[in-house]
Parts: C-alpha cells; structure tokens; sequence
C-alpha cells in the first residue's frame, strides 16, 4: 500500500522549483567537498539533492503572504475579550549562522469587530518562521502582520526559542531560553500584559 492510499485520499504533494533544485544540489556538493568529505561515498550521494529541498522547505515561508492568509479567512463578530494560541510550534533558522532556532510562540489578540480562524494565527507564525530570522524580527513581524490586517485593539507575541548556534557551537550553553516579547494597543496596559502572561505560563491540559 502506498501512502496516498493509506492517508485516504490526502495526498500530500511537494513541490520544488526544479532549476533551483539543481542549482543548490550542485553548491550543497561543492560545501561538502570544501568541509573535507568524500561527496561521491554511497551515503552522501544523495545528499546535495536532499539538502537542496530541505533547505526550500524550510524557506518557503518566501512564497507566502501572511497577510493574505489572515485574509482568507475574516470574519465579523462582536467578541472583544483576548482571544489567545499558546504553544504553537515553530522551527525557523538563524540568518547569522544557518542553524536552527526552536520553540514555542505565544499569540494573543482583542478583537475589534473581526475574528480570524484559530489556525490562520498558527499559519502566519509558520508563513514568518520558514525564513531566514532573527527571533526579534519574527516576534514583531507576527504582530506586525495581525495588527495590520484584522486592525484589533491589542496583539501579543511572545516567542521562547532555543537557538542551536548557541546549543551547537559559540559558548555552548545548552539550555538557555531566548524569550522575546511585544505588544501593541491594549497590551501596553499592565493589567492587560499580566493576564496574557498568565494565562500562557497556565497549564491548562
Ligand atoms: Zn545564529
């Protein structure tokens, strides 16, 4: 059995861009050559190629507009109490090093008359994290993103990432926690912040 067969039905179809593919599989090669490896061995003979995408994956957030994704999916609603996602996964990579970063991002957001689908919140962290970052940046893009499009009367992001060129290599301090946070409208208020803050440190489930 196949595995489109056994996901009944969802087919799950990558695509790449071909010239790019070849391209990068070609450099891959040449940084595997330069980093002393022997890049015609059984085990790294696919390797360029399989690089080649991976590295498209994780960048693909290039090909999407956040903003768009929010968007698609808008809706009128009079509800204006925080609307929160906490623990959304997110992988991105560092844009000093090439090495990922990975953890947790924390949204939040007071409607002002539109709501948007729980999941596009969740998509727009994906859309800016597969890219080349700096968790600075992604944390205020995020905001930046929902406060342009659904116009509510705050947002909140806060990011807890752990960054692999500090795990990996540098000072090598293996557990540390980067935490960045910003805020716009009704999150200024101290009142507002501490309750957001407290219902993400919560554990609910
Ligand atoms: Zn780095």
């Amino acid at each position: 059995m196949d595995i489109s067969e056994e996901n009944k039905g969802y087919n799950k179809i990558e695509t790449f861009n071909e010239a790019a593919t070849e391209q990068l599989a070609y450099h891959y090669k040449k940084v595997l050559e330069l980093l002393g490896e022997d890049a015609n061995r059984e085990g790294l003979e696919k390797t360029p190629l399989r690089v080649a995408k991976a590295m498209q994956f994780l960048t693909q957030g290039y090909h999407s507009n956040p903003e768009d994704i929010l968007r698609s999916a808008m809706f009128k609603e009079d509800y204006q109490q925080m609307v929160i996602v906490k623990d959304i996964e997110l992988y991105s990579m560092c844009e000093h090093h090439m090495l990922p970063f990975v953890g947790r991002a924390h949204v939040a957001y007071i409607p002002n008359g539109t709501i948007t689908g729980l999941s596009k919140i969740a998509r727009v962290v994906e859309a800016f994290a597969r890219r080349l970052q700096v968790q600075e940046r992604l944390t205020t893009q995020i905001k930046d993103c929902i406060q342009n499009t659904l116009n509510p009367l705050g947002v909140a992001v806060v990011i807890e990432a752990q960054h692999m060129c500090m795990s990996m290599r540098g000072v090598q301090k293996q557990n540390s926690i980067t935490t960045t946070s910003d805020f716009t409208g009704a999150f200024e208020k101290v009142a507002t912040r501490e309750e957001f803050i407290r219902l993400i440190s919560a554990k609910t489930i």
